[in-house]
């Protein structure tokens, strides 16, 4: 084991503090991580809170990681010591079910192992994530990240990024096709850039009026205010598909009326209580709601190695470590734009 530098929560209603935690030691397919920058998601604070009742303590949240590579075992083939890495929301699966050899590695029957506030599968401990100095995970679970980008504003594709792309191909939105994306932060900024790169014809709905500028800037075609009746009448059965971001409580029936006939709307955004959806909803008008959770391994490459060639990365704020918990609370009042990352050489 070695000891790592990291920040973590230590109970679901302290601040963030300075922590140090052990990591196992390195295998044959591993590849360690010198950590440079670590992008804030809201799972992560959803995940200190203990939003979703399955937070263990302390809890060193961050799964949105890249940096340099400094030490390959040797069985690795896929990097070398300089490359540049990267490591998102999973960091092991059983890689034996139907799941795992389809590449959908995030819906792994046996159970994934998250990168932080999972347990290691050769019973080495618990995981942690990457608002720390180093970490360290199999080849197989270990991005390729392109020179070409900004490297702190590719930290968010890996977990923002990926979210938004995969539903985005799962439902084939591409050219022509009416794309609503329900709230702009983190999630939704970067659902805008995917979708427009795809083709769609992308509105952006939010709840927060000063917004509008940016969305248009990200490259939204439109921008409707949620509280605004007049607005929302001109959306009323209007759109093929609704990826909804929002992370709080709020009216999925509201927003399943802004479908057309056939239309979808897919939730990635995971508010802490259930919903009430009445059939009748769904009824008229053939309408789906899915859900999506994040994206297996091929998928993610995929996703960055499609960022690379047309240029996208998020739209950042840098903060030193040690503004984390500001950043929570700026993140709870969906003040940010549009992704807080750690330079983690402040840690
Ligand atoms: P974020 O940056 O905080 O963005 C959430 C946005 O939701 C806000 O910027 C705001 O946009 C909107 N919003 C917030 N409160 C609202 C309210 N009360 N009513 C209406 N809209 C509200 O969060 P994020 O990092 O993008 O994450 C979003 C959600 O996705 C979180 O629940 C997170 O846990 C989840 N998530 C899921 C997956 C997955 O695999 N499915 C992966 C990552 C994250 P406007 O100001 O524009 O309205
Ligand atoms: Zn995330
Ligand atoms: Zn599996």
């Amino acid at each position: 084991m070695s000891s790592v530098k990291a920040f973590a929560a230590l109970d679901n209603s302290s601040p963030l503090v300075p922590h140090t935690i052990e990591r196992r030691d390195p295998k044959p397919h591993d590849v360690q991580i010198d950590i440079l920058f670590c992008g804030v998601c809201h799972s992560d604070l959803h995940f200190v809170k203990n939003d979703w009742g399955m937070s263990t303590y302390p809890l060193v949240p961050g799964h949105e990681i890249v940096g340099k590579v400094t030490a390959v075992g040797p069985h690795v083939k896929k990097f070398k010591v300089g490359d540049l890495a990267g490591i998102g929301c999973l960091v092991d699966s059983c890689r034996d079910c139907d799941n795992c050899k389809e590449g959908l590695e995030q819906y792994c029957s046996n159970g994934w192992v998250g990168t932080y506030g999972g347990q290691e599968k050769d019973g080495s401990g618990a995981t942690y994530g990457g608002y720390s100095k180093t970490i360290l995970a199999h080849e197989d679970f270990v991005l390729k990240i392109s020179e070409k980008l900004d490297l702190a504003a590719s930290a968010p594709l890996l977990c923002a990024g990926i979210t938004t792309y995969s539903p985005l191909r799962h439902w084939k939105v591409g050219k022509g096709t009416r794309v609503g994306v329900l709230g702009l932060g983190g999630l939704g900024h970067m659902g805008v850039k995917l979708a427009v790169a795809m083709g769609a014809e992308v509105t952006m709905l939010s709840h927060t009026p000063s917004k509008e500028a940016d969305a248009k800037r990200l490259g939204a075609h439109q921008f409707v205010l949620t509280s605004d009746e007049e607005q929302i009448k001109k959306v009323t059965g209007y759109f093929d598909f609704i990826l909804d971001t929002v992370s709080a409580a709020h009216d999925y029936n509201f927003y399943l009326g802004l479908l057309r006939t056939n239309g979808v709307m897919v939730c990635v955004g995971v508010p802490p209580a259930p919903a009430q959806i009445p059939a009748m909803n769904l009824i008229f008008g053939r309408k789906s709601i899915g859900g999506s959770l994040i994206g297996g391994l091929p998928e993610t490459q995929e996703m960055l190695d499609f960022c690379a060639e047309h240029n996208i990365v998020s739209d950042i704020e840098i903060i030193a470590m040690k503004d984390i918990n500001t950043a929570y609370e700026r993140l709870e009042k969906s003040d940010v734009k549009y992704r807080f990352v750690i330079d983690m050489s402040t840690l």
